[in-house]
Protein backbone atom coordinates (compact mmCIF):
# COMPACT_ATOMS: atom_id res chain seq x y z
CA UNK A 1 0.00 0.00 0.00
CA UNK A 2 1.22 3.38 -0.86
CA UNK A 3 2.93 5.38 2.62
CA UNK A 4 2.23 9.12 2.44
CA UNK A 5 5.38 10.89 3.31
CA UNK A 6 4.00 12.30 6.68
CA UNK A 7 3.12 8.69 7.50
CA UNK A 8 6.49 7.21 6.62
CA UNK A 9 8.43 9.86 8.65
CA UNK A 10 6.01 8.79 11.75
CA UNK A 11 7.29 5.12 10.81
CA UNK A 12 10.56 6.27 11.01
CA UNK A 13 10.33 7.99 14.00
CA UNK A 14 8.33 5.18 15.75
CA UNK A 15 11.76 3.15 15.23
CA UNK A 16 14.10 3.39 18.34
CA UNK A 17 17.20 3.87 16.28
CA UNK A 18 20.40 5.01 18.25
CA UNK A 19 23.66 4.47 16.76
CA UNK A 20 24.83 1.07 16.41
CA UNK A 21 20.67 0.14 16.57
CA UNK A 22 19.67 1.10 13.08
CA UNK A 23 18.69 -2.33 11.71
CA UNK A 24 15.19 -1.68 12.12
CA UNK A 25 15.15 1.63 10.74
CA UNK A 26 17.85 0.50 7.72
CA UNK A 27 14.79 -2.71 7.19
CA UNK A 28 12.25 0.47 6.85
CA UNK A 29 13.97 2.19 4.54
CA UNK A 30 15.15 -0.25 2.08
CA UNK A 31 11.36 -1.78 2.05
CA UNK A 32 10.02 2.03 1.04
CA UNK A 33 13.13 2.55 -1.58
CA UNK A 34 12.01 -1.20 -3.36
CA UNK A 35 8.10 -0.57 -3.08
CA UNK A 36 9.37 3.07 -4.57
CA UNK A 37 10.45 1.68 -7.86
CA UNK A 38 14.18 1.91 -7.08
CA UNK A 39 16.66 -0.62 -9.16
CA UNK A 40 18.31 -1.53 -6.16
CA UNK A 41 18.69 -1.72 -2.91
CA UNK A 42 22.19 -2.82 -1.41
CA UNK A 43 23.34 -3.17 2.40
CA UNK A 44 27.00 -2.95 3.02
CA UNK A 45 29.07 -4.89 5.49
CA UNK A 46 28.46 -2.06 8.22
CA UNK A 47 24.69 -1.66 7.67
CA UNK A 48 24.52 1.06 5.65
CA UNK A 49 21.38 1.43 3.15
CA UNK A 50 22.64 2.40 -0.63
CA UNK A 51 19.48 2.43 -3.51
CA UNK A 52 20.37 3.19 -6.93
CA UNK A 53 17.72 4.29 -10.02
CA UNK A 54 19.87 4.37 -13.17
CA UNK A 55 19.10 7.48 -15.24
CA UNK A 56 20.06 7.51 -19.18
CA UNK A 57 22.47 10.24 -18.59
CA UNK A 58 26.00 10.09 -17.39
CA UNK A 59 27.33 10.80 -14.57
CA UNK A 60 25.47 10.13 -10.96
CA UNK A 61 24.62 11.91 -7.96
CA UNK A 62 24.13 10.71 -4.57
CA UNK A 63 21.64 11.62 -1.93
CA UNK A 64 23.09 10.98 1.76
CA UNK A 65 21.81 11.27 5.40
CA UNK A 66 22.26 9.10 8.74
CA UNK A 67 19.69 6.95 10.06
CA UNK A 68 21.24 6.79 13.50
CA UNK A 69 19.55 8.97 16.16
CA UNK A 70 20.82 10.53 19.15
CA UNK A 71 18.36 8.37 21.63
CA UNK A 72 16.11 9.41 24.39
CA UNK A 73 17.91 10.16 27.49
CA UNK A 74 14.92 10.86 29.85
CA UNK A 75 11.89 10.27 28.53
CA UNK A 76 9.90 12.11 31.44
CA UNK A 77 11.40 15.41 30.41
CA UNK A 78 9.22 15.41 26.86
CA UNK A 79 6.02 17.28 26.61
CA UNK A 80 4.57 15.36 23.09
CA UNK A 81 6.01 11.21 22.55
CA UNK A 82 9.39 11.15 20.81
CA UNK A 83 7.67 8.13 18.91
CA UNK A 84 6.17 10.64 16.29
CA UNK A 85 2.76 10.26 17.95
CA UNK A 86 2.31 14.01 18.39
CA UNK A 87 1.32 15.81 14.99
CA UNK A 88 0.44 19.21 15.82
CA UNK A 89 -0.20 22.91 14.38
CA UNK A 90 1.94 20.94 11.39
CA UNK A 91 5.04 20.45 13.77
CA UNK A 92 5.86 16.30 13.75
CA UNK A 93 7.21 15.48 17.18
CA UNK A 94 9.93 13.25 17.59
CA UNK A 95 13.30 11.67 18.46
CA UNK A 96 15.35 12.08 14.74
CA UNK A 97 12.53 14.34 13.14
CA UNK A 98 14.78 17.46 12.56
CA UNK A 99 18.10 15.25 12.79
CA UNK A 100 17.19 13.57 10.19
CA UNK A 101 15.10 11.14 9.60
CA UNK A 102 12.20 13.26 8.09
CA UNK A 103 15.04 14.60 5.42
CA UNK A 104 15.85 10.90 4.35
CA UNK A 105 12.20 10.12 4.08
CA UNK A 106 11.82 13.28 1.83
CA UNK A 107 14.72 12.22 -0.11
CA UNK A 108 13.45 8.24 -0.83
CA UNK A 109 9.91 10.02 -1.57
CA UNK A 110 11.58 12.56 -4.06
CA UNK A 111 13.82 10.28 -5.79
CA UNK A 112 10.59 7.44 -5.90
CA UNK A 113 8.41 9.99 -8.02
CA UNK A 114 11.27 10.19 -10.57
CA UNK A 115 11.37 5.93 -10.51
CA UNK A 116 7.67 5.56 -10.83
CA UNK A 117 7.40 8.51 -13.69
CA UNK A 118 10.25 5.98 -15.33
CA UNK A 119 11.21 8.83 -17.96
CA UNK A 120 15.02 7.88 -16.71
CA UNK A 121 16.30 11.15 -18.52
CA UNK A 122 18.50 11.92 -15.79
CA UNK A 123 21.85 10.88 -13.86
CA UNK A 124 22.11 7.87 -12.08
CA UNK A 125 20.31 8.79 -8.97
CA UNK A 126 21.95 7.01 -5.34
CA UNK A 127 20.25 7.29 -2.16
CA UNK A 128 22.46 6.53 0.59
CA UNK A 129 21.21 6.71 4.77
CA UNK A 130 24.47 5.99 6.74
CA UNK A 131 24.95 4.19 10.47
CA UNK A 132 26.95 5.95 12.91
CA UNK A 133 26.92 9.15 11.66
CA UNK A 134 26.27 10.32 15.49
CA UNK A 135 29.72 8.89 16.38
CA UNK A 136 31.72 9.58 13.69
CA UNK A 137 31.01 12.40 11.05
CA UNK A 138 31.93 10.68 7.88
CA UNK A 139 33.36 7.77 8.32
CA UNK A 140 30.39 5.48 7.89
CA UNK A 141 29.73 7.55 4.35
CA UNK A 142 33.24 6.53 3.69
CA UNK A 143 32.61 3.04 3.49
CA UNK A 144 30.00 3.68 0.69
CA UNK A 145 32.01 6.02 -1.15
CA UNK A 146 35.01 2.95 -1.48
CA UNK A 147 31.97 1.45 -3.41
CA UNK A 148 30.52 4.06 -5.09
CA UNK A 149 31.99 7.71 -6.37
CA UNK A 150 29.31 9.91 -7.52
CA UNK A 151 30.27 13.64 -9.30
CA UNK A 152 28.54 14.91 -6.88
CA UNK A 153 26.63 15.07 -2.98
CA UNK A 154 23.66 16.52 -1.81
CA UNK A 155 23.67 16.17 1.80
CA UNK A 156 20.36 16.39 4.08
CA UNK A 157 21.10 17.74 7.09
CA UNK A 158 18.97 20.43 8.68
CA UNK A 159 19.28 23.87 7.43
CA UNK A 160 16.43 25.53 7.43
CA UNK A 161 16.00 25.43 3.36
CA UNK A 162 18.85 27.14 2.95
CA UNK A 163 21.95 26.25 0.78
CA UNK A 164 24.99 24.96 2.65
CA UNK A 165 28.17 25.79 1.35
CA UNK A 166 30.53 24.49 3.88
CA UNK A 167 31.40 23.85 7.27
CA UNK A 168 34.28 24.12 9.95
CA UNK A 169 36.39 20.67 10.95
CA UNK A 170 36.00 19.05 13.48
CA UNK A 171 39.66 17.40 15.34
CA UNK A 172 39.85 15.95 19.11
CA UNK A 173 43.66 16.05 20.65
CA UNK A 174 44.71 14.26 23.13
CA UNK A 175 47.16 15.93 25.75
CA UNK A 176 49.08 13.75 28.19
CA UNK A 177 51.29 14.84 30.31
CA UNK A 178 53.29 11.74 32.44
CA UNK A 179 55.16 12.13 36.19
CA UNK A 180 55.84 9.91 39.05
CA UNK A 181 54.25 8.54 41.32
CA UNK A 182 54.73 8.57 45.10
CA UNK A 183 53.13 8.77 48.26
CA UNK A 184 51.25 11.99 48.83
CA UNK A 185 52.70 12.29 52.44
CA UNK A 186 56.01 12.70 50.42
CA UNK A 187 55.04 15.08 47.08
CA UNK A 188 58.67 15.56 46.71
CA UNK A 189 59.36 12.32 45.98
CA UNK A 190 57.21 12.60 42.24
CA UNK A 191 56.30 14.30 39.78
CA UNK A 192 52.35 15.36 39.89
CA UNK A 193 51.01 14.96 36.44
CA UNK A 194 48.36 17.31 37.16
CA UNK A 195 50.58 20.22 37.67
CA UNK A 196 51.83 19.75 34.52
CA UNK A 197 48.49 19.74 32.80
CA UNK A 198 47.53 22.57 34.58
CA UNK A 199 50.10 24.55 32.99
CA UNK A 200 48.82 23.16 29.94
CA UNK A 201 45.17 24.67 30.89
CA UNK A 202 46.65 27.76 31.76
CA UNK A 203 48.18 28.26 27.87
CA UNK A 204 44.97 26.73 26.14
CA UNK A 205 43.08 30.06 26.59
CA UNK A 206 46.18 32.45 24.86
CA UNK A 207 46.35 29.86 22.14
CA UNK A 208 44.83 31.82 19.05
CA UNK A 209 42.73 29.70 16.22
CA UNK A 210 42.78 31.05 12.53
CA UNK A 211 40.37 32.78 11.43
CA UNK A 212 38.55 32.45 7.63
CA UNK A 213 36.34 34.97 5.81
CA UNK A 214 33.26 32.59 5.58
CA UNK A 215 33.68 30.03 8.07
CA UNK A 216 34.37 32.02 11.12
CA UNK A 217 37.26 31.80 13.84
CA UNK A 218 38.55 28.18 14.43
CA UNK A 219 37.40 27.14 17.61
CA UNK A 220 39.77 25.01 20.78
CA UNK A 221 38.02 23.93 23.86
CA UNK A 222 38.75 21.58 26.72
CA UNK A 223 36.09 19.02 26.87
CA UNK A 224 37.58 16.61 29.31
CA UNK A 225 40.26 15.23 32.19
CA UNK A 226 41.12 12.33 33.52
CA UNK A 227 44.11 11.36 36.32
CA UNK A 228 45.99 8.28 36.76
CA UNK A 229 45.63 6.65 39.48
CA UNK A 230 41.33 7.60 40.01
CA UNK A 231 40.39 8.06 42.38
CA UNK A 232 43.80 9.19 43.43
CA UNK A 233 43.83 8.62 47.28
CA UNK A 234 47.56 9.73 49.01
CA UNK A 235 49.28 9.05 45.67
CA UNK A 236 50.53 11.77 43.52
CA UNK A 237 49.37 10.93 40.12
CA UNK A 238 51.60 9.83 37.34
CA UNK A 239 49.83 10.37 34.26
CA UNK A 240 46.87 13.15 33.12
CA UNK A 241 45.38 13.30 29.90
CA UNK A 242 42.47 15.95 28.54
CA UNK A 243 40.70 16.12 25.66
CA UNK A 244 40.36 19.05 22.98
CA UNK A 245 37.43 19.70 20.53
CA UNK A 246 38.99 21.58 18.14
CA UNK A 247 36.82 23.17 15.62
CA UNK A 248 39.24 23.45 12.20
CA UNK A 249 39.37 25.64 9.23
CA UNK A 250 39.88 25.13 5.34
CA UNK A 251 43.30 24.99 4.95
CA UNK A 252 43.95 22.80 8.16
CA UNK A 253 45.18 19.72 8.17
CA UNK A 254 45.87 16.94 10.57
CA UNK A 255 49.55 17.34 10.03
CA UNK A 256 49.27 21.78 10.74
CA UNK A 257 46.75 21.05 13.81
CA UNK A 258 49.29 19.01 15.45
CA UNK A 259 52.20 20.33 14.58
CA UNK A 260 50.90 23.75 16.22
CA UNK A 261 49.75 22.01 19.47
CA UNK A 262 53.11 20.43 19.73
CA UNK A 263 54.92 24.31 18.96
CA UNK A 264 52.47 24.77 21.74
CA UNK A 265 53.24 22.75 24.56
CA UNK A 266 57.05 22.91 23.42
CA UNK A 267 56.76 26.63 24.95
CA UNK A 268 54.95 24.79 27.61
CA UNK A 269 57.85 22.41 28.30
CA UNK A 270 60.91 23.93 27.45
CA UNK A 271 63.21 22.20 29.56
CA UNK A 272 62.22 18.54 29.15
CA UNK A 273 65.60 16.44 29.01
CA UNK A 274 64.23 14.11 31.39
CA UNK A 275 63.63 9.99 30.89
CA UNK A 276 59.79 10.39 30.29
CA UNK A 277 58.59 13.01 27.75
CA UNK A 278 56.73 15.43 29.94
CA UNK A 279 53.70 15.85 27.40
CA UNK A 280 52.64 13.86 24.14
CA UNK A 281 50.08 15.52 22.37
CA UNK A 282 47.91 12.91 19.24
CA UNK A 283 44.98 12.50 17.43
CA UNK A 284 42.90 9.78 19.42
CA UNK A 285 41.25 6.74 17.26
CA UNK A 286 38.13 5.34 18.36
CA UNK A 287 35.43 2.69 17.20
CA UNK A 288 32.11 1.28 17.84
CA UNK A 289 30.08 -2.14 16.96
CA UNK A 290 28.15 -1.26 14.09
CA UNK A 291 23.79 -3.62 13.93
CA UNK A 292 26.04 -6.13 11.94
CA UNK A 293 28.68 -6.91 13.99
CA UNK A 294 31.31 -5.29 11.82
CA UNK A 295 33.77 -2.69 13.59
CA UNK A 296 33.40 0.89 12.33
CA UNK A 297 36.37 3.65 13.15
CA UNK A 298 39.17 5.73 12.68
CA UNK A 299 41.20 9.11 13.67
CA UNK A 300 38.98 11.84 15.52
CA UNK A 301 39.46 14.49 12.67
CA UNK A 302 37.10 15.46 9.94
CA UNK A 303 38.08 17.94 8.07
CA UNK A 304 36.39 21.45 6.92
CA UNK A 305 35.21 22.08 3.66
CA UNK A 306 33.52 24.87 1.47
CA UNK A 307 32.10 24.58 -2.35
CA UNK A 308 32.23 28.06 -4.62
CA UNK A 309 29.12 29.66 -5.15
CA UNK A 310 29.73 29.50 -8.73
CA UNK A 311 30.04 25.74 -9.35
CA UNK A 312 27.66 23.64 -12.09
CA UNK A 313 26.24 21.85 -8.91
CA UNK A 314 25.59 25.20 -6.75
CA UNK A 315 23.77 26.19 -9.57
CA UNK A 316 21.67 23.60 -10.25
CA UNK A 317 20.46 23.66 -6.76
CA UNK A 318 19.71 27.63 -6.90
CA UNK A 319 17.82 26.38 -10.28
CA UNK A 320 15.30 23.81 -8.21
CA UNK A 321 15.00 26.16 -5.25
CA UNK A 322 13.70 29.11 -7.86
CA UNK A 323 11.48 25.84 -9.58
CA UNK A 324 9.99 25.65 -6.24
CA UNK A 325 9.55 28.94 -5.29
CA UNK A 326 11.83 29.65 -2.51
CA UNK A 327 14.73 32.03 -1.93
CA UNK A 328 17.93 31.18 -2.68
CA UNK A 329 20.10 32.01 0.61
CA UNK A 330 23.15 30.10 1.11
CA UNK A 331 25.04 29.65 4.27
CA UNK A 332 27.26 27.22 5.91
CA UNK A 333 26.62 24.42 8.55
CA UNK A 334 27.32 25.16 12.07
CA UNK A 335 28.26 21.93 12.96
CA UNK A 336 30.07 18.88 11.43
CA UNK A 337 28.26 16.42 8.61
CA UNK A 338 29.17 13.61 6.84
CA UNK A 339 30.28 16.43 4.16
CA UNK A 340 33.74 15.97 6.00
CA UNK A 341 34.66 12.61 4.37
CA UNK A 342 32.78 13.46 0.90
CA UNK A 343 34.38 17.18 0.27
CA UNK A 344 36.95 17.22 2.69
CA UNK A 345 38.73 13.96 2.32
CA UNK A 346 37.71 13.07 -1.24
CA UNK A 347 37.05 16.51 -3.02
CA UNK A 348 33.53 15.64 -4.38
CA UNK A 349 31.39 18.83 -5.19
CA UNK A 350 29.04 18.64 -2.11
CA UNK A 351 26.12 20.81 -1.13
CA UNK A 352 23.95 20.31 1.94
CA UNK A 353 20.29 21.18 2.12
CA UNK A 354 17.77 20.42 4.18
CA UNK A 355 14.44 20.79 6.02
CA UNK A 356 14.12 22.37 9.73
CA UNK A 357 16.77 23.94 11.71
CA UNK A 358 19.95 23.21 13.11
CA UNK A 359 19.13 24.12 16.81
CA UNK A 360 16.30 21.64 16.84
CA UNK A 361 18.67 19.10 16.39
CA UNK A 362 19.14 16.51 19.69
CA UNK A 363 16.63 18.77 22.28
CA UNK A 364 14.09 17.38 24.22
CA UNK A 365 10.72 17.43 22.34
CA UNK A 366 12.73 18.01 19.36
CA UNK A 367 10.28 18.81 16.21
CA UNK A 368 10.35 19.57 12.72
CA UNK A 369 7.64 21.80 10.67
CA UNK A 370 6.17 19.53 8.45
CA UNK A 371 5.65 22.23 5.76
CA UNK A 372 9.51 22.26 5.13
CA UNK A 373 10.00 18.23 4.77
CA UNK A 374 7.78 18.85 1.87
CA UNK A 375 9.32 21.50 0.33
CA UNK A 376 12.69 19.80 0.75
CA UNK A 377 11.17 16.96 -1.10
CA UNK A 378 10.11 18.98 -4.13
CA UNK A 379 13.59 20.58 -4.23
CA UNK A 380 15.66 17.45 -3.70
CA UNK A 381 13.28 16.12 -7.38
CA UNK A 382 14.49 19.47 -8.88
CA UNK A 383 18.11 18.64 -8.01
CA UNK A 384 18.08 15.17 -9.52
CA UNK A 385 15.91 16.63 -12.35
CA UNK A 386 18.26 19.20 -13.39
CA UNK A 387 21.78 17.67 -12.64
CA UNK A 388 24.10 17.03 -15.33
CA UNK A 389 27.33 15.46 -14.62
CA UNK A 390 30.42 18.17 -16.29
ZN1 LIG B 1 22.53 14.91 11.82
Amino acid sequence: MDCSLLDFCRQLIGIEGVSGSEKQVADRLEEEMLHKGFDRVDRDPYGNVIGMIEGTLPGSLMFEGHMDSVGIQDRSLWRYSPFGHDFINNRLYGRGTSDMLCALGAMIHALGDLATEGKRNHATLYLVAVVQEEIFEGIGFGKVLDLHTPDAVVLGEASELKLMLGQKGRCELRIETFGKNAHSAHPERGRNAIESMAKVLHRIPQMTCHASPLLGEGIMVVTDIISRPYPGSSVIPDHCQITIDRRTLEQETKETVLSEMRQELSLVFPDSQERLPACKCTIPTASALCYTGERLGGERFFPAWMIDEDTPLVGFAREAMGRVGIPFETGYYPFCTDGSESAGNRNIPTIGFGPSSPSLAHIIDEYVEFNQVLVARQVYREIAKIFRAN
